[in-house]
């Protein structure tokens, strides 16, 4: 019993419900086991992660005609979702390559499409997006990290932070400074191996264990102009369109995962342990707090799936994703709140998980923009005063996609859930 009820088949269809059971199965059976050395090690799990990877799972929104799922973002979602049930670290790191698609989905030209994005499906290749400097955080235009035009190259330094995938990714999509003001940044693919690019020493954090968010460091790395996303100048763009589109969405969804697990895990630990002769869900003050849980995950999941669905539909949607990342990540550390009070000192104990969703679900709160940042947009929708929709231009961001197979993806039949074929382009470490 997972207390979803019937909330799930508002807006999923068959396939999405034989998605989610596949994912699930696999998070059961691949990931659990593996979370108590994650949780020693408290370092990047290479392998379950390149094992993720191959499950094709990246190209939830790569188009099959070069060889993704074309499955949608609410598919994109409950994939995310069931991984972050099991193991927040493995939903972060899902969905922080699936963000680093939407770049090239979105920017990349013909070339650029063949060249990465097969490799990107079948898993052989994890992208990251990386935006954020130590001095610059959520003020995107307070960057510094430059890339110097030089004959048929560009010569990128400086320094990215908390770059999910950071340790584990094959292809980093950068955006750096190439001029003055908002249409001075442009974006660059940059492989792992290149000459000039290192990775910072990796900084234990809270949470997340075995999911990776650390430094790229950039010296005199060249990167040729064949690398470049877009036009000189499309990098806020770049930058906007993945957090916006993508990453409000994926985080939610990890939000939302972590929340499925918090109750489900609460609701066992009611049912057996034992006070005054009776189940601990007997006392009334706890049986409220278990309603309370039930009562923000269902209305944080609708918030979840409605926007991804208008998202799927290709209409306005900003707000609805601003607010399904503010809904989830609150409601998520609220119901982990409840989650440990109902546990009282049990819950303080690594022998049971909920202190590591308490951790986990904190990190969702900065990343695609704080909750104060959401709800400071939010209140510019309600004034009237926010500045465009991304999601209004998304059919113009990818205007340039050949006709894929898959015209409604709501209800085309595709290889959801299966391993995509091998292609022979071939990036980055086994
Ligand atoms: C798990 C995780 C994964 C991440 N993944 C990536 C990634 O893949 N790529 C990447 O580039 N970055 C990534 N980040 C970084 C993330 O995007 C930043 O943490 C985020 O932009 C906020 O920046 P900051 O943490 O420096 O906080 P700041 O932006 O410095 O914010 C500090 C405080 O000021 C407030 N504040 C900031 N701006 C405003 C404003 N305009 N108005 C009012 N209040 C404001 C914030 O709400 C916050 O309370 C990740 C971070 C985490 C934790």
């Amino acid at each position: 019993m997972d207390g979803m009820g019937t909330m799930d088949s508002y807006f999923t269809s068959r396939r999405h419900r034989q998605l989610r059971e596949h994912v699930r199965g696999f998070a059961e059976l691949e990931v659990r086991p593996r979370i108590p050395a994650m949780e020693e090690s408290r370092t990047t799990a290479h392998g379950i992660s390149r094992l993720i990877a191959q499950q094709g799972w990246l190209g939830a929104t790569i188009p099959e005609s070069y060889g993704g799922m074309g499955a949608g973002h609410l598919a994109k979602t409950i994939i995310i979702e069931e991984l972050s049930r099991v193991s927040g670290a493995m939903g972060a790191m899902l969905q922080a390559s699936q963000l680093g698609v939407a770049k090239i989905v979105h920017f990349g030209n013909d070339e650029q499409k063949k060249t990465w994005l097969p490799a990107v499906a079948a898993g052989r290749c994890l992208p990251t997006i990386a935006v954020t400097e130590h001095e610059s955080g959520g003020h995107v235009l307070g960057m510094a990290a430059s890339a110097l035009r030089d004959g048929d190259d560009y010569v990128l330094n400086g320094r990215k932070v908390y770059v999910g995938n950071s340790h584990v990714g094959d292809l980093h999509g950068v955006i750096v400074r190439t001029g003055p003001g908002s249409k001075g940044l442009t974006a660059f693919l940059v492989e792992s191996d290149r000459p000039g690019f290192s990775l910072g020493e990796q900084q234990p954090a809270m949470g997340l264990h075995g999911f990776s968010f650390g430094e790229l460091i950039f010296d005199n790395c060249r990167v040729p102009a064949a690398n470049r996303l877009g036009a000189e100048g499309d990098g806020l763009s770049v930058a906007y369109s993945s957090s916006v589109l993508y990453g409000r969405a994926n985080l939610t969804a990890v939000s939302l995962g972590i929340h499925q697990a918090l109750v489900e895990e609460t609701t066992r630990f009611c049912a057996e342990r034992e006070r005054y002769g009776k189940p601990l869900h007997a006392l009334a003050n706890v049986k409220i707090k278990l309603g309370q849980m039930q009562s923000r995950l269902m209305t944080a999941r609708l918030a979840a799936y409605h926007a991804v669905h208008l998202l799927d539909q290709g209409v306005d949607c900003d707000a609805e994703l601003m607010n399904a990342k503010v809904v989830n990540v609150e409601s998520a550390l609220d119901s982990a709140r409840n989650a440990m009070e109902i546990h009282a000192a049990a819950g303080l104990f690594t022998n049971r998980p909920i202190e590591r969703f308490l951790r986990d679900a904190h990190h969702i709160f900065a990343p695609a923009g704080t909750s104060d940042v959401q709800l400071l947009r939010l209140a510019e929708v309600a004034l009237g005063t926010a500045k465009g929709s991304w999601s209004e231009r998304l059919s113009e961001l990818v205007r340039k996609e050949p006709p894929s197979p898959v015209q409604d993806v709501s209800l085309a039949e595709g290889r959801w859930g299966q391993v995509p074929p091998q292609r022979t382009h071939c990036v980055g470490k086994a």
